[in-house]
């Protein structure tokens, strides 16, 4: 008997592995375990614990990444990891893994639409940035504070601003050096006496006229004007402990990562800091068949390429635990394979035509903000912002579900910044909703795919 028919439980295919995680770890993982003819089943995420693609979609340039000598932006190094994991025939599903079972093999994987089961796991949930926690923090989340500079350094509310930056390290003095393109100046707020940044990175702050250093400064609250915006910020003198208000108009977090590791506490061995725990030089867990890469068993090198080697390592040792225990089920590509291709910006902006449901820039807007009795679906966007590339293909495919019922329009906030002024733009992605002119609803961020349909199918 085949193992193909081994390995049905309860009418139910038992994959071979699960890979959970879209950063370099789980994309390297599934280049690996795909090439190897094991049909990986990847949970890319959706917004538990980052964004698909992780944490390099919220930067602009990697320039040690080996094979790109002219450097690549994160988005783009984050593409063509998935699209070569594709290639190979790795299934992806943007959605976050919710719960998963490793106590009795198989394991079981539940996600926020589908359950699997499986042989072995390879866990690549990386890292998510720490929040101070402040106690007007959530009252100004997105509004004036940010923890991804490179997402909403660009935005109206930013542009030509005073801004502050907290922390000391390599994330802190990227997030001051890349503001500095925005912003009229931009205070660093550094807890100790000094930097604990690369020795490069502090030269790189040092040299810069439009960045003011501020050691043994923390952050206390955000202040606001009486319009109700934020207008500066309660620091602290660490050593003296006087309080003064530092003018500034954004302050961003540079303050560093906590581990994704929540779904395997009480079922993996874990450090102090919630690190998973792995046997030395390998990805190996307290758990068999249960492995571990990336940044989320990283608290030393946490880089990307570290990471895709870790995953590499993740997904050979998959495939000889699944040999060992003669568990592994071949699956092989078909020769030929159909190339899906997403509408291109040429496509759509070949024209405006009324009857076509998605356009792009203010033009379009304006028309059919004015003409269409449709719903209709505002996306802003700019061209630095990871998160912003990650909704695109997730949005369009709604709005095809809703095709003829509803109009979309994607707006470049740097290309239209007027039009992103004028509707109160403050960070990208950022998604409104128009019906009969009257705006219904504002949505920052990337959301569950499930939240965006259910407003189309209630509003159209
Ligand atoms: C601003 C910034 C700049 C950086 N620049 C560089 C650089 O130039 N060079 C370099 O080498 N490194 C750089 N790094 C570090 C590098 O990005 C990380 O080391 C690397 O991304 C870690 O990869 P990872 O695969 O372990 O995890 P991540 O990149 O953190 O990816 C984790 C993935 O897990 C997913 N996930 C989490 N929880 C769930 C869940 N419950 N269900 C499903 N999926 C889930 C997330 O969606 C995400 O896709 C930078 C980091 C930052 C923040």
């Amino acid at each position: 008997m085949s193992n193909a028919f081994v390995f049905l439980l309860a009418g139910k295919l038992v994959e071979n592995v699960v890979i959970i995680g879209s950063g370099p770890a789980g994309y390297t993982a599934a280049i690996y375990a795909a090439r190897a003819n094991l049909k990986p089943v990847v949970f890319e995420g959706y917004q538990v614990g980052g964004v698909p693609g992780g944490q390099l979609m919220t930067t602009t340039e990697v320039e040690n990444f080996p094979g790109f000598p002219d450097g690549i932006t994160g988005p783009d190094l984050m593409d063509r990891m998935r699209r070569q994991a594709e290639r190979w025939g790795a299934e992806l599903f943007q959605e976050d893994v919710e719960h998963i079972d490793v106590r009795s093999n198989p394991f079981t994987i539940q996600s926020s639409e589908r359950e699997v089961k499986c042989h072995s796991v390879i866990f690549a949930t990386g890292a998510t940035a720490k929040r101070l926690r402040l106690p007007r923090e959530d009252e100004f989340w997105s509004r004036g504070i940010s923890a991804c500079a490179i997402c909403d350094g660009a935005s109206p509310l930013f542009k030509g601003q005073v801004l502050a930056v907290v922390g000391g390290g390599d994330t802190a003095t990227e997030e001051a050096i890349y503001l500095t393109k925005y912003a009229r100046h931009v205070h660093l707020l550094v807890r100790r006496d000094q930097l604990r940044a690369s020795k490069a990175m502090q030269d790189r702050v040092y040299n810069n006229p439009n960045i003011t250093l501020h050691f043994n400064t923390e952050a206390v609250d955000v202040v606001s004007n009486t319009k109700g915006q934020m207008s500066g910020i309660l620091t602290r003198r660490i050593d003296t402990g006087e309080e003064s208000v530092l003018e500034a108009k954004g302050l961003f977090y540079g303050i560093g990562h906590s581990p994704n590791s929540q779904l395997l506490q009480g079922q993996v061995e874990l450090d102090s800091s919630g690190y998973v725990l792995v046997e030395e030089g390998t990805a190996k867990t307290s758990v068999e068949g249960v492995f571990a890469a990336g940044d989320v068993q990283d608290h030393e090198w946490r880089q990307a390429v570290t990471a895709a080697g870790s995953g590499c390592i993740a997904a050979l040792s998959v495939e000889r635990y699944l040999v060992r225990n003669d568990l592994l089920v071949e699956f092989h590509q078909p020769q030929t394979e159909e190339v899906k291709k997403e509408l291109t910006d040429r496509d759509i902006q070949e024209g405006f035509d009324i009857t076509l449901t998605k356009h792009k820039g203010q033009y379009a807007l304006r028309k059919l903000y004015h003409e269409s009795p449709r719903l209709i679906c505002v996306l802003y966007t700019s061209p630095t912002c990871g998160p912003c590339r990650t909704l695109k293909p997730i949005l369009s495919k709604v709005i095809d579900e809703f095709d003829q019922n509803v109009h979309f329009i994607e707006i470049d906030i740097e290309e239209d910044p007027e039009i992103a002024e004028a509707a109160g733009i403050m960070g990208t992605p950022c998604v409104q909703f128009f019906k009969n002119k009257e705006m219904l609803r504002t949505v920052s961020g990337v959301k569950m795919k499930r939240e965006y349909r259910e407003f189309i199918e209630a509003n159209k």
